[in-house]
């Protein structure tokens, strides 16, 4: 049954219209690896056996496929606890409408997937549960926010997971599992039932092993929604349609060289994402060199703006209305002071100090109003970009899947894992990282950015690129 594993949606999805296998035997296959490798990845909190649909064949391909999805996008009727002991007990009595488009394709849920706690991290160690471990070296971290859901699909556990992205937290695990991640337009996805980390930039993501595979899924979560008033409001488009193994006519593709020549890239990583270069280009890209100094400002920019939000945000925990309420308590204000001590972690406490000193009379000027200034002008810059290019390239990250505790004594230099991802979320414009290739046996990739609603050609040009290169057949050794 194992032969299962690494199968794409594609390929299980056309099994199952041949009847050559059933949706439970996909589902058992599922489970029984989980339940064989998960206790050395720690990549799920809690699976459940969805009920296949034995109704007349879907029109969808994801008719009957399962999925994993991220702790802090709600299932109806499922705990859905955003990685927080504050919000262990918490069952959700409504789906993400992402959720509920999936569940109207006819796709499975197997459960959720392990990550940083209300998604505030880059390697899952905020997680108030458990620790994730990349699947290609389990000493490392997957990445984070949504290390488990990165680290599951790696594994070959499911062939898609939702991942949720605020600064990079699709892109870089996917990056650093060897996966397709994609963080769309902002207002592309519905954000209801997505729980709040800083709304001005929440997006729920895909990971998935091949192109197609990602682009099937974010065509299938995408579109109008009543419950989100951010929500573009236009159909969802067939990215699918736009896969045919070849570059748009005179593909124009900015290459940030002041990304891929920074200080502290890891020279190998650099290689790699040469050699991508030259695989565009040889699939007849034209490449011209573009220089985005703002993007030297955007890890700041985003710091100040995503610590103001999530303050706001996680303000509705206090102990009453939702989650986590402490015992032996002597008045109100001791109520919501014992909940919030006792319910959040250490990170999510941290940044909402810092959210409340950036936006507290006297420094809102100061900090968080500069910091909204300086979101404008990187917009623009990208926005001047994309009226000279088609697309950008540039790296997720520095270098690839680093160390479990590496950062632990030094936070600052885990949030430069948001360095090369965040300006995309600040600017609101889509982003996709694809695999392309190893370094020292650990997979990297590189990152195609878009104009607003570019998702359709970032895929078909992730696409030829895919069609042309072997990584996404390879998989880790469990
Ligand atoms: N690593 C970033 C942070 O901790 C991004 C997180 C995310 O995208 N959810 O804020």
């Amino acid at each position: 049954m194992n032969t299962l594993a690494y199968l794409s949606i594609k390929e299980l999805s056309s099994l199952l219209s041949r009847n050559e296998i059933t949706p439970q035997e996909i589902v058992q296959s599922c489970i029984n690896r989980i339940e064989k490798h998960d206790k050395n990845l720690g990549s799920t909190l809690e699976i459940i056996t969805p009920k296949v649909n034995n109704s007349i064949e879907g029109l969808s391909s994801l008719h009957n496929i399962p999925g994993l999805i991220k702790d802090n996008i709600c299932q109806k009727g499922q705990i859905t606890s955003a990685g927080s002991k504050i919000l262990a007990n918490f069952i959700s009595p409504y789906a993400a409408t992402a959720v509920q488009k999936l569940e109207h394709a006819g796709a499975l849920s197997l459960g959720r997937t392990n990550c940083d706690e209300f998604a505030m991290g880059s390697s899952n160690e905020t997680s108030a549960y458990k620790l994730a471990h990349n699947p290609w070296d389990t000493s490392r971290s997957p990445g984070g926010s949504s290390g488990g859901s990165a680290a599951a699909v790696a594994a070959g556990f499911v062939p898609w997971a939702l991942g949720s992205e605020t600064g990079g937290s699709v892109r870089q695990p996917a990056a650093l599992c060897g996966l397709v991640g994609s963080k769309p337009t902002y207002g592309r996805v519905s954000r209801h039932g997505l729980i709040a980390y800083a709304s001005s930039m929440d997006q729920i993501g895909v990971f998935t092993r091949t192109v197609y595979d990602n682009a099937l899924v974010l065509q299938t979560i995408a579109g109008k929604d009543h419950y989100d008033s951010t929500v573009i409001q236009q159909e969802s488009p067939n990215y699918i349609s736009g896969l045919t193994g070849e570059l748009k006519k005179g593909l124009k593709i900015g290459v940030v060289t002041n990304a891929l020549n920074a200080k502290g890239m890891h020279p190998e990583m650099k290689a790699q994402l040469l050699l991508a270069l030259k695989k565009l280009e040889s699939l007849g890209a034209e490449l011209v060199d573009v220089s985005i100094p703002m993007m030297e400002h955007a890890a700041a920019t985003y710091f100040v703006i995503s610590r103001a939000e999530a303050a706001s945000n996680l303000a509705r925990f206090d102990g009453i209305r939702y989650g986590y309420r402490a015992k032996h308590v002597d008045s109100l204000q001791d109520l919501y002071q014992k909940s919030r001590a006792e319910g959040f972690g250490h990170e999510v406490k941290r940044r909402i100090l810092i959210g409340n000193y950036v936006l507290s009379a006297g420094h809102a000027a100061q900090y968080y109003e500069s910091a909204c200034a300086v979101r404008r002008m990187i917009r623009q810059e990208f926005l001047d970009h994309f009226a000279e290019v088609d697309l950008l390239f540039a790296p997720v990250t520095p270098a690839p899947a680093f160390k479990i505790g590496e950062f632990a004594k030094n936070p600052l230099q885990m949030d430069l894992q948001d360095y090369f991802t965040c300006s995309a979320n600040l600017a609101g414009i889509p982003a996709v990282s694809f695999p392309c290739g190893f370094v020292q046996n650990l997979p990297v990739g590189f990152q195609l950015m878009g104009p607003d609603l570019s998702e359709g050609l970032i895929f078909q040009t992730g696409y030829a690129y895919e069609q042309a290169t072997e990584w996404h057949t390879m998989h880790p050794k469990l």
